[in-house]
């Protein structure tokens, strides 16, 4: 079965997110056996809704955006996945967001499906009212297919705590009753789970440090890059650097810093919240954004967009351990070249997985309404990385195969067998 097959409309054309992902399911098909015949449910989302959003702004023009929920498969469980707001937001692209929520959240054996949703729009360009027009009219838009037993956002580059309790409270209106599991990455006061802003980042420390230790590379002293310092690459790398790594060169939207010595990453994250860039901090410091693959370093982390390392990238960096904080950020054909340069990638599914590790427990949480203390959200959300990075070391070893086609491998197994068992409607 050809995966990218042109008569349908979601096969996207060209090296976009989502052919990137079925490129990826691809190379799982041959480690499935019989339960390959079955992979056709992966290449296609479940279901994918496109809405007009109209928002009256503040000058009372109106403008109309455009919003996306996709739920790409929940045999497993509800849809779980992050809400973006971008100005490159694409149907494309929230499809493969979502699949890869699916892979993820089987690859860490969550009782959860995958979805993710998003806005075209820039939304540093909107007012406080505007963004909170947006969010309540997208909000009431997706709401058909969203609710605690069906589909659960979260926030995603642009979206935050105060967009989600936005979007509960809507969607609560709705139903006439406070629904707080309705999305995760809420403020802990209106029912959020201790530790989920810092979750992703912990996540990315917690499976670099398991996998280095697989391949021998000593984490003192190791150089560290960092494309991304927002809520993820700021955790990353603030944990490196507490554990004694050094973070070398660190790029955001604004600027690319690079201090061989080290920098010092409490006070960038300081500087970063106080001036919300790193441009600035020290400008002598400052090299041109081209530079930063070209750093030197035992680790690259790649977390902010995806499709950042191509070819070119691949062909010419110089890493041992790539830390995918960003999802999707390696395309296929780069993929191919780290495996023949012998540079491990942790891949995404796992790598960042954190973050819907302590949704999961966040969503529990409300349906209990009992929460936990912040030492026991990362005790258990450390046990349960540490365990699915090294299911998926072992199943590469076993499978010969890099750890992303033994996370798909991991998760498809679990996904299909699923879907084996509870046959198809109406049968
Ligand atoms: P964020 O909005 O907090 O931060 C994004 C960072 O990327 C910012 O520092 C921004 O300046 C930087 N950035 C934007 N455009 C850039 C560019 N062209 N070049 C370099 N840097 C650029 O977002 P986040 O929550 O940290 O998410 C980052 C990535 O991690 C995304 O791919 C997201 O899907 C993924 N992710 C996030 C979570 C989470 O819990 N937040 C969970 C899983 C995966």
């Amino acid at each position: 079965m050809n995966s990218i097959d042109p008569s349908l409309t979601y096969a996207g054309q060209g090296n976009t997110a989502w052919n990137n992902y079925l490129k990826q399911l691809e190379k799982v098909s041959p480690f499935l056996g019989e339960l390959s015949e079955r992979l056709d449910m992966l290449r296609r989302p479940k279901r994918s809704l496109i809405v007009d959003i109209p928002v009256i702004m503040d000058d009372g023009t109106v403008r109309h955006f455009e919003g996306y929920r996709v739920q790409h498969n929940v045999t497993r469980g509800p849809g779980k996945g992050g809400v973006r707001f971008h100005p490159d937001v694409n149907l494309d692209e929230v499809m493969a967001l979502s699949a890869w929520m699916t892979i993820k959240c089987a690859a860490l054996n969550l009782p959860f499906g995958g979805a993710k949703g998003g806005v075209r729009v820039d939304p540093s360009q909107l007012s406080r009212r505007e963004l909170e027009r947006l969010t309540r009219r997208y909000t009431a838009e997706i709401n058909l297919i969203i609710g605690p037993q069906k589909d659960i956002p979260a926030p995603d580059v642009g979206t935050n705590g105060q967009i989600m309790a936005w979007m509960m409270d809507t969607f609560s209106m709705n139903a006439g009753s406070t629904v707080t599991g309705v999305v995760t990455g809420k403020p802990v006061h209106l029912g959020g789970s201790l530790g989920r802003v810092k979750a992703t980042g912990r996540g990315v420390y917690v499976s670099g440090r398991e996998v280095a230790a697989e391949i021998g590379l000593e984490l003192k002293d190791a150089r560290i890059c960092v494309q991304g310092f927002g809520n993820v690459g700021s955790e990353a790398a603030l944990l490196f650097h507490d554990n004694g790594s050094k973070v070398v060169c660190v790029q955001d939207h604004s600027a690319t810093l690079y201090q061989e010595h080290g920098i010092d990453v409490p006070k960038l994250i300081e500087y970063m919240q106080a001036n919300k860039k790193i441009q600035g901090y020290a400008f002598n410091d400052e090299i041109s954004n081209d530079a930063f693959w070209k750093v030197s370093a035992e680790i690259f982390i790649p977390a902010a967009l995806e499709g950042v390392i191509d070819v070119d990238v691949a062909q010419t960096i110089d890493a041992k351990l790539i830390l995918e904080g960003a999802n999707g950020p390696t395309d296929s054909d780069a993929d191919e070249i780290l495996t023949e340069r012998n540079i491990t990638v942790v891949p995404d599914v796992i790598c960042n997985a954190g973050g819907v590790t302590v949704s999961y427990f966040e969503w529990v949480q409300d349906f209990a309404s009992y929460f936990w203390t912040e030492e026991e959200i990362y005790q258990r959300m450390d046990a349960i990385m540490v365990k699915a990075v090294h299911d998926v070391w072992h199943k590469s070893k076993q499978a010969g195969s890099t750890m992303r086609t033994a996370a798909y491998i991991v998760a498809c197994e679990r996904i299909l067998n699923a879907r084996k068992e509870r046959g198809i409607y109406p049968g």
